[in-house]
């Protein structure tokens, strides 16, 4: 009935095989699938259960809201206090608007960044992934990699041709871009942290090195934090890099955007760069179908109805996924996303001496609390640090680990070009559950 027996691509067994399970219900950091197993959830719907599944008061938030209607086609208080909860967060994101997927926020941004130059070029890099509208899916992650495509078919060739791809952690290859075609450049799109083709954190200074490129060059800077927002930082990759919880590059510090003070309450650092449009997505609707974009109010306030840039949506800010989102991220202080990151260093690390127990050279790839791993002498040697070498990598040791884990009550991402979630519901108890399945996954990565 369902092409595919899925509704997105990334939750089939492409590259590692076999049926995906049927999920029944979800509790805290575990899945229950249809036949009434219970897994150690390392998926966590992709992001967005930064909290757990079914945390009581999101879901009563859900409840409550769902009590007094399911959709209006109208403005409503929360999604105004969701916007300013936001921009509380990261003072740079000075108007929200909410669409209804990641898809739609990147979609958008880059329309926005079109229409403030007049400018048609966008710049991405390869394994980036940042939805699938058609000029993001060239050489993108996630999905497209695990597929291994280079894009899709369906997608017009002038629409491709208006997508430059450049390899990520490559500050020459972006300058040389701009030296040559800078004036036609409406924007470069980047993830805060790739986390689409596995983990690849960025090198010191390179999300500084693209904000001070677009910026010299007249191009906006559009950081993709669907993934990243909220999760790695209360203010996402961002905020991550402004308190220098990730090492960061030398640079001056922009501490004022557009006569705004960008000083963010409660963070220590400085912003040393910031970019001009954001888009969030998974944590921002704590479960529910929602993202935003945010940013700049000079470029935001094109969008309709004040500005000439369309965008629209029948169910875009529905009340029960702002009352979700604003739950989650009421909740989602300092404390929740130390003990994801804590949870993270746990899982990585009780994997990571599995698989060295083993003799399997491997690479744990960190960004925050995000992680994956890459497998094979080369990743071991030095992590991987862009799309060519996440494809070098020893992916076929990836089926058997994965299916290991599995057979031991794990639910690993399906695909070694995905990046494992925590939450703050993971503890002990799931600890010990991957600590019992790891030795023979590792075994089972060793014979592969
Ligand atoms: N950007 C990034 C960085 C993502 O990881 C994703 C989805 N994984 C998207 C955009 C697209 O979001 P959605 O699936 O909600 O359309």
């Amino acid at each position: 009935m369902i092409p595919g027996g899925v509704d997105s691509p990334v939750r089939a067994f492409g590259s590692v095989g076999g049926a995906p399970r049927f999920i029944a219900s979800a509790q805290g950091a575990r899945v229950t699938d249809s036949e009434g197993h219970s897994l150690v959830d390392l998926v966590c719907s992709w992001g967005p259960m930064l909290l757990g599944h079914a945390h009581p008061a999101v879901v009563e938030a859900v409840q409550e809201a769902a009590a007094r209607g399911l959709s209006f086609g109208a403005p409503t208080e929360t999604e105004t206090l969701l916007a300013e909860e936001i921009r509380r967060r990261v003072p740079a994101a000075q108007r929200v608007r909410f669409v209804s997927t990641g898809t739609e926020a990147t979609m958008t941004a880059v329309r926005l960044a079109r229409g403030a130059t007049g400018r048609d070029l966008v710049v991405k890099f390869a394994g980036c992934y940042h939805g699938h509208s058609d000029g993001l899916l060239a050489e993108a992650g996630s999905g497209v990699a695990t597929g291994g495509l280079p894009g899709s078919a369906g997608v017009p060739a002038p629409i491709a041709a208006q997508t430059v791809v450049l390899p990520y952690n490559d500050v020459a290859a972006l300058e040389e871009c701009f030296l040559a075609r800078g004036s036609s450049i409406a924007a470069v799109i980047c993830e805060g942290a790739p986390a689409n083709m596995g983990v690849v954190p960025p090198r010191d200074g390179f999300n500084e090195a693209i904000r001070r490129i677009t910026e010299a060059h007249g191009a906006l800077m559009i950081l993709d934090e669907v993934l990243t927002g909220f999760r790695v930082d209360p203010a996402g990759w961002w905020g991550l890099e402004s308190r220098g919880g990730t090492s960061v590059g030398s640079g001056t510090a922009p501490t004022m955007l557009h006569g705004h003070n960008l000083d963010v309450p409660g963070h220590p650092g400085t912003p040393r760069w910031v970019p001009d449009l954001f888009t969030f997505g998974k944590v921002v609707g704590g479960g529910m179908p929602l993202a935003a974009i945010g940013g700049r109010s000079d470029v935001m306030e094109l969008l309709a109805p004040l500005g000439p840039v369309y965008q629209a949506g029948t169910l875009s800010g529905n009340p029960l996924a702002t009352a979700a989102g604003l739950t989650t991220l009421r909740l989602a202080d300092d404390a929740v996303c130390a003990r994801v990151d804590e949870a993270a260093t746990t899982v990585a690390s009780i994997l990571s001496e599995a698989l060295d127990r083993e003799g399997v050279p491997h690479s744990v790839q960190r960004a925050g609390s995000l992680f994956s791993l890459a497998f094979g002498p080369e990743a071991a040697a030095h992590s991987v640090l862009d799309y060519a070498q996440a494809k070098a990598q020893e992916v076929w040791r990836y089926p058997a680990f994965f299916h290991a884990l599995l057979d031991g009550g794990i639910a690993a991402p399906p695909s070694v070009f995905e990046a494992w979630f925590l939450s703050a519901a993971h503890g002990p108890e799931e600890f010990d559950r991957i600590a019992l399945a790891a030795p023979s996954a590792a075994r089972a990565a060793a014979q592969a």
